[in-house]
């Protein structure tokens, strides 16, 4: 794969990346709540796939959710799902596939999708959900394209549902309290940021299957420490560069970027430094330098023990480790959707902001010479 360099600059885009990511610690709007029948209700998720994500971490994590539970499964698998249905309570009369998806539309107790198919399939999913008329948490990526990310949204708008993009880092306290550390300006100026997010992939993954995946590790886990740079700082990139590169010709690099590093520029003239790699387990993890001190999240992205610790002039060290066990992040995330749906509120991880994370990752691939659909 050629590794090249272009400039993409504010001009370039600033009108095709929106701001406001809104990371704030408050409430969130309510378009127009709803009454206490709602109240104690638990939403039903229809699973979307019965893979690693799906089972070993989102239906455990429903488990032990308040506001969420599983209450059908989509599967090309009968057998898994009926397994998985007998598991979870969930009557065979809700297990659908692929082709008869569209029935969900008639069983009023799945209120939303839980979509964790491989990433090319999410904007098809989501879509066919919305036109059912149902709510839609999709994995990250939202999806392969900036062009399939707006006809999600678009489908969501118009069926009146809500679309929650499972960035479950954005929800994750030992991230927030950097969040508020920064924002309270307790690091001084923002002026360096260095994240990695990596590891050595097993052959034949759909992951390196570009027609499935869309791309290689940005777009896989590469995402983390892109997302982290925006809700860190809470500015989008004015400028993004990116480099790319395969080491290992071993046949699992044919389609997508083994390694591939990135920088990134903020209006407050903070710089940002970001790898992620196919071929190395780099841990994923991510520092922020300002003018009075520093932070560190190592690990900063993982399902559990999630670790904040700060260097910081003239102040007591933070040492902050996650204190929720795996899948405890996951039950966070569902019921943070499951509320806004319940309370009629405006979702922070929204379609919106994984579109912005579709156009940057767009922009870094390009400048990296690697070819975007
Ligand atoms: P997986 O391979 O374990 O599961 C994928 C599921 O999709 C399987 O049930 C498989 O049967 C089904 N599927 C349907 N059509 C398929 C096809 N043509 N090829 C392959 N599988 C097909 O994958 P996963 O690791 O569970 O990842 C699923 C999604 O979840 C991805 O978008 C991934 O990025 C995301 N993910 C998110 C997190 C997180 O922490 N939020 C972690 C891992 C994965």
């Amino acid at each position: 794969m050629a590794s090249s360099i272009a400039r993409f600059t504010r001009r370039d885009f600033g009108r095709a990346v929106g701001t406001g990511l809104s990371l704030s610690l408050g409430s969130r709007a309510l378009s127009s709540p709803r009454q206490s029948a709602d109240e104690g209700r638990r939403i039903g998720y229809a699973i979307v796939g019965l893979g690693r994500i799906s089972l070993g971490h989102f239906m455990p994590a429903c488990k032990m959710s308040k506001y969420s539970k599983v209450i059908a499964l989509v599967s090309g698998h009968r057998d898994k799902a009926e397994k998985t249905a007998a598991e979870y309570g969930v009557s065979t009369g809700n297990i659908f596939n692929y082709q008869n998806y569209e029935e969900i539309a008639g069983h009023k107790d799945i209120d939303a999708v839980y979509i964790a198919l491989p990433n090319s399939m999410h904007a098809e999913y989501t879509i066919r959900a919305a036109k059912a008329g149902k709510h839609v948490l999709c994995e990250k990526p939202m999806c392969t394209s900036v062009r399939e990310a707006e006809s999600m949204i678009e489908a969501c708008k118009t069926a009146d549902k809500k679309l929650m993009i499972a960035y479950r880092c954005q929800y994750e306290p030992t991230n927030l309290h950097a969040v508020q550390l920064i924002g309270d300006g307790k690091l001084g100026k923002i002026q360096v940021i260095e994240s990695a997010n990596g590891f050595n992939i097993h052959p034949h993954e759909w992951r390196l299957d570009k027609k499935l995946a869309g791309g290689g590790p940005l777009m896989d886990v590469g995402i983390y420490s892109l997302n982290a740079c925006r809700y860190l700082t809470g500015e989008e990139p004015v400028h993004v560069e990116g480099y790319s590169s395969v080491v290992d010709h071993d046949g699992r690099f044919e389609q997508v970027e083994e390694n591939l590093s990135w920088t990134m520029t903020f209006p407050s003239g903070a710089v940002a430094a970001c790898t992620t790699t196919y071929g190395a387990n780099t841990g994923g993890w991510c520092r922020v330098h300002g003018s009075k001190g520093s932070l560190t999240l190592d690990p900063a992205f993982a399902y559990q023990g999630i670790h904040l610790t700060t260097d910081i002039r003239g102040e007591p060290p933070v040492d902050d480790p996650e204190q929720a066990k795996d899948p405890a992040q996951f039950a966070t995330e569902a019921d943070e959707f499951a509320q806004d749906i319940l309370q009629n509120r405006s979702v922070k991880a929204s379609g919106e902001e994984g579109l912005r994370d579709m156009k940057w990752m767009d922009a870094i691939y390009k400048s990296a010479g690697i070819t975007t659909a």
